[in-house]
């Protein structure tokens, strides 16, 4: 285990202590299960980012879930059409929380070079997103990065931020239940 895994603790001969929420933020936070949804080009650099070169799994989360009931990263990568959306959001609602966000590229974050009738302007029209990763496409490096990113997010999360009246009102704005 690396030292950005160490938390703050108290130790002593054959004993440590320590908050509950750094702990169970820092098994979360290496134990994160993604849902690639992957439309066009930016997923194939994610094939690329899960490849033995830029090696995924070395984040502890080479497990991919192509079932949104066992996933807690939703990683969505590629132009989203207006015909996609309610999928897309439908995934996103059977995920159990906490869940989290990633948008990949230029496409799922603002509609890209796609600024047309049929293609959704950014996922956040439809669904809260956590951290955004700019480029058309964005190289492997950057996706990790991204996924640091949410891992940062994940490991400082409050156990009590899904029941706080200000992530209720989040996902009011988005009139999900
Ligand atoms: S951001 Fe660029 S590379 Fe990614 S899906 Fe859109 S057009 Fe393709």
């Amino acid at each position: 285990m690396s030292n950005d895994n160490k938390i703050e603790s108290y130790e002593g001969p054959g004993f440590m202590a320590s908050k509950l929420d750094l702990l169970v933020g820092m098994a979360r936070k290496n134990s994160l299960w993604p849902l690639p949804f992957a439309t066009s080009c930016c997923g194939i650099e994610f094939m690329a980012t899960m490849a033995s070169h830029y090696d995924f799994g070395r984040f502890g989360c080479e497990r991919l879930s192509f079932s949104p009931r066992q996933a807690d990263m939703l990683m969505v990568m590629g132009t989203i059409s207006k015909k996609m959306g309610p999928v897309l959001r439908q995934v996103y609602e059977q995920m159990a929380e906490p869940r989290w966000v990633l948008s990949v590229g230029a496409c799922a974050s603002t509609g890209g070079i796609f600024d047309t009738y049929s293609v959704l302007q950014g996922i956040d029209r439809i669904i809260p997103v956590d951290v955004y990763v700019p480029g058309c496409p964005p190289r492997p490096e950057q996706i990790l990065d991204g996924v640091l990113q949410i891992q940062k997010l994940v490991e400082n999360e409050s156990l009590r931020r899904r029941e706080s009246p200000e992530y209720k009102a989040l996902m009011a704005s988005y009139n999900i239940e």
